[in-house]
């Protein structure tokens, strides 16, 4: 494992977020595709998207935005849409689609999917933030992002025809 996953692995434990969380969210998504599917399979799934670069810059960067808004560290404006996570704001998503675009067609369905269910993990972020005083506002899009990669990569994986 790289430094720069690691790196970004201890970034996400930090904000709340746990492998084994996003994994979940993967195997939901692909358990009825995959009859064999196992937790595992989602775990290694997950641990070889977060070795690409793209992915690990975008985690980075989508953290370091949250934690400046938290810490009111950008100009007032953008800083208050950014904390109160504005439904109109949207950058949120469109920097995890960084994630989504090297992972295929799948990754870019589910993502909306995910985005739109909020299962897991996801839905918990907003609840999460408010306990630890964190703000998760692109913290939830990169999680749908990781996610639905990692489900796209079983799928191509899987398919025996
Ligand atoms: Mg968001």
């Amino acid at each position: 494992m790289s430094n720069l996953t690691e790196k970004a692995i201890k970034k996400l434990n930090n904000r709340g977020v746990e492998i084994i969380d996003i994994a979940e969210i993967v195997y939901d998504l692909q358990k009825k595709y995959i009859s064999t599917l196992t937790m595992d399979d989602c775990i290694k799934s997950v641990c070889t998207v977060l070795e690409k670069r793209e992915v690990i810059h975008a985690i980075l960067t989508g953290i370091a935005i949250d934690e400046a808004a938290e810490k009111n560290l950008l100009d007032e404006e953008i800083n208050d849409i950014i904390k109160k996570d504005d439904a109109l704001y949207g950058i949120d998503e469109i920097l995890p689609l960084s994630i989504v675009n090297v992972h295929g067609s799948i990754a870019f369905t589910n993502f909306g999917y995910l985005d739109k269910l909020k299962p897991g993990i996801i839905g918990k972020l907003d609840k999460l933030g408010e306990e630890m005083k964190q703000c998760h506002t692109f913290l939830d899009d990169i999680i749908c992002a990781i996610a639905s990669s990692a489900a796209s990569r079983l799928a191509h994986k899987n398919r025996i025809d």
